[in-house]
């Protein structure tokens, strides 16, 4: 959901010791995807999260100051009527979930910081209604930073503001936000100077809870219920009296994002219980945070127990190897994956693949080490990739090999070409190296929105070392 092309610079803290800056990185990136068409459409391509896409937006997640993003993302805004006084509005990337009360107006979730304006734009083409309550269905930045831009609406504030109800959680999440920007900016493919710098910078919530939460607005019941599952402050938001379920990130139309391998812990056991209570509820209309609704409820009842029964499947896997003491790399390459799942359209990888989802599963049980015992107190990297490139019998045959596993065994080219990278990062051969296999790497069918970004954040540092060697001046 972030964008890959002119994101925030991994490169500068990853190759720190490279002396490589955020600026340097970017240009990189943008040289190397903007000279070859078919990697732009590829890297483009995994970006929309279920919706449509809005590069402008995806550059400048959390910047309400993007002219650029604000009106892209206005021109791709649309609103659907899915029940009486019950709207999905289909901002790219992300939705937001809009009911009419007689109280005043419900919105579960405000879109990325440039998607407030056409959020409110949306809102105001179905309803002159003030906004009563808003609910953040988690922290997340394409669900929580639209807000500002309602906080501006006349009709709203003239009835006094809205009350902004979110799991207490999601105030942690705010403050991590402040203290860890420079690492977000890093892992979200964000502009570090984009993110929030001050508390001025968020909307915060005004009213918060633990586990459940029941509101009565306009004479009908809001139900607000947490279990940990992309986030650990996440809730759904459940309208009984007119069947209505925002399910916010747990169902998102994909596999879903349970196994990103820069984001901290995720709910894996939670995520399933959250999945079968909202089935057992019985809605009638499904607003997802991401994706199109559902109307039916026997298809709603059935993608819910189907993604619970997925990831349950995940989850049992995982246990069963650790408690058979294997070791973790085989739990994950040993995950069977059955035809109901493959086949299926909605549990389709785009984001992570099932064995992604292994790893964050392994996680949640074990420590950090991966079980080979030189790992535990490893020798630097260097050292090791020197010792690599000494047995290889010097650079250009470690080189040569590599080239030559690049129509045959990708994933194995890319581990010798990390060798000779961090052996001898400023050799020329070994940065086209890095930007060769890391092209294929990204080109390769297998390869997901979550695999793209790594790789081409790789090679970039690669390219960006190359710019420099051609006008050492620039440097
Ligand atoms: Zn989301």
């Amino acid at each position: 959901m972030s964008d890959p092309v002119t994101g925030g610079s991994p490169a500068a803290l990853e190759h720190g010791d490279l002396g490589l800056d955020v600026a340097e990185c970017t240009d990189a990136r943008i040289d190397i995807v903007l000279g070859d068409p078919d990697l732009m459409a590829r890297v483009a391509a995994g970006g929309a999260f279920g919706g449509e896409y809005s590069r402008p937006a995806a550059q400048a997640m959390f910047n309400r100051h993007s002219a650029e993003a604000v009106a892209d993302v206005r021109a791709k805004t649309r609103i659907v009527e899915l029940a009486p006084r019950s709207w999905l509005v289909r901002l790219p990337i992300v939705n937001s979930a809009v009911f009419e009360t007689d109280a005043g107006l419900v919105v579960c979730d405000t879109g990325m910081a440039p998607g407030g304006p056409a959020l409110l734009e949306a809102i105001r083409s179905v309803s002159d209604a003030p906004i009563h309550t808003i609910v953040y269905s988690h922290g997340h930045v394409d669900h929580a930073y639209g807000t500002w831009a309602l906080m501006e609406d006349p009709a709203t504030m003239a009835a006094g503001g809205p009350q902004i109800v979110a799991h207490r959680k999601v105030a942690d999440r705010f403050d991590t936000y402040l203290r860890l920007r420079g690492s977000l900016a890093r892992y979200m493919n964000q502009p570090p100077h984009h993110l929030p710098a001050s508390r001025d910078d968020l909307v915060w919530p005004t009213v918060t809870f633990d586990d459940r939460l029941e509101l009565e607005i306009g004479g009908e019941a809001l139900h607000l219920v947490h279990h940990p599952a992309e986030t650990d402050d996440q809730c759904y938001a459940w309208m009984p009296d007119r069947g209505a379920l925002y399910s916010a990130d747990y169902y998102q139309g994909f596999l879903p994002n349970l196994g990103n391998g820069k984001r901290l812990q995720r709910g894996t056991d939670d995520w399933v219980i959250a999945l079968r209570e909202m089935a057992d509820l019985g809605p009638t209309v499904l607003f997802p945070g991401h994706g199109e609704g559902i109307t039916d409820p026997e298809l709603i009842r059935s993608e819910f127990t189907l993604l619970a029964d997925a990831l349950e499947h995940i989850i049992d896997h995982v246990i069963d190897g650790l408690n058979r003491r294997m070791r973790k790399d085989l739990i994950v390459d040993t995950l069977d994956w059955p035809d109901r799942f493959a086949d299926h359209p909605t549990l389709n990888v785009q984001y992570v693949t099932p064995r992604d989802i292994a790893r964050m599963v392994i996680k949640r049980w074990t420590g950090w080490w991966d079980d080979i015992p030189s790992h535990w107190a490893p020798a630097p990297l260097t050292e090791q990739a020197a010792t690599i490139v000494a047995l290889a019998g010097g650079i250009d045959p470690l080189v040569e090999r590599a080239r030559s596993l690049l129509d045959t065994d990708l994933p194995q080219a890319c581990h010798l070409a990390d060798w000779a990278w961090y052996a001898e990062p400023h050799h020329p051969d070994v940065q086209q190296l890095v930007v060769d296999a890391y092209r294929d790497r990204i080109m390769d069918p297998s390869s997901n929105t979550q695999d793209i970004l790594v790789y081409l954040d790789h090679a970039a540092a690669a390219r960006a070392l190359q710019r420099r060697a051609e006008d050492p001046a620039d440097s």
